[in-house]
């Protein structure tokens, strides 16, 4: 990868950049202006990479094993709307969408991972869903109008912001666009995907209120999501996997779902029920995870709470101004 360095910030295009960190041949930024902190190269590995990532993969083959993120819950709780219109920006498998459409609302989404949209629809019955990253669906369907738009844990991932105005002008009058992001004034070892060149861009409060505003929104609200400690419990899990895991879980799942996932090696698997087997061999390692790890997990959900670093994810409402 040639080495290169940016002459202004990919967001406000102010020319006032200090260089904050290096990692895996990219260069962390932050602009003096807008305060955005961005990977330099600024540039998405591209849909591709998404649809043949090993972890991307493993979400579109099984949608329905992933539970809905604590800010997406929030947001169904607390926006009661039914009939509202809906679109979610960057679905993914469309969880969301879907337990949004459950609650009444009338939804729509798009995503560039193909496969991901594959699952929305043949396992999640999804009809109103697009294969496009989020600029080309608003640019295509510039008369399609939504009280809400959601885009959550995708703003991190994006290469170019020029697609806030269609996003302006695809909100009726009074409508909400919806983000959330990782907050990267939180304990960085918290974060999942954190680096180049899946996340692009880090953010805080303070940088979030000042983009918004660049972009034509007036924020009406920033919550910040606390980290839960049952969290901090599976990274020591995933840690220490090398030395005190067994593997257990993974063979025997490994062993139930082999002849199924040959039968359908490219598409989308319908949800498979876990046999009896599997429940208590999950169980027993919850039990075994709590036991080694909840003291050192305790310490370090009270350390987090005493330095305010327990912050995980920014979720902020806006409107246009
Ligand atoms: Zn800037």
């Amino acid at each position: 990868m040639p080495m290169t360095t940016p002459t202004e910030c990919v967001n406000c295009h102010a020319s006032t950049l200090s260089w904050k960190e290096e990692k895996w041949g990219y260069t962390l930024y932050e602009c003096g202006s807008c305060k955005l902190q961005f990977w330099w190269p600024f540039k998405n590995p591209g849909a591709d990479a998404y649809e043949n990532n090993g972890r991307f993969q493993a979400r579109n083959n099984h949608p329905l094993g992933k539970s809905l993120y604590q800010q997406q819950k929030l947001f169904l709780d607390a926006y009661q709307k039914p009939g509202s219109t809906l679109l979610d920006l960057g679905i993914g498998t469309g969880r969301f969408l879907a337990a949004a459409k459950e609650r009444g609302y009338q939804v729509t989404g798009t995503d560039f991972d193909s496969k991901a949209v594959a699952a929305a629809k043949n396992v999640l019955g999804l009809d109103d869903v697009y294969a496009m990253d989020v600029e080309t669906f608003l640019k295509t369907y510039p008369q399609r109008k939504f009280s809400i738009i959601t885009m959550f844990e995708v703003l991190e991932h994006v290469d170019s912001y020029s697609f806030l105005p269609y996003v302006r002008n695809a909100l009726e009058t009074g409508g909400y666009f919806v983000i959330s992001v990782p907050n990267r004034e939180c304990w960085r070892a918290l974060l999942t995907n954190e680096g180049p060149p899946v996340h692009l861009s880090r953010w805080s409060a303070a940088s979030m209120k000042l983009f918004l505003d660049h972009h034509g929104f007036r924020v009406v609200s920033i919550r910040k999501i606390p980290v839960r400690f049952d969290l901090i419990i599976t990274r020591f899990n995933e840690w220490t996997k090398g030395f005190l895991s067994f593997s257990l879980v993974k063979k025997i799942e490994s062993l139930t779902v082999a002849g199924e996932e040959k039968a359908t090696p490219q598409g989308p698997v319908a949800p498979r029920k876990a046999t009896f087997t599997m429940h208590i061999v999950r169980a027993l390692a919850l039990v075994k995870m709590y036991v080694f790890f909840f003291i050192p997990a305790s310490c370090i959900y009270a350390y987090l709470w005493l330095t305010g670093r327990q912050y995980q994810t920014l979720y902020v409402t806006a409107t246009p101004k």
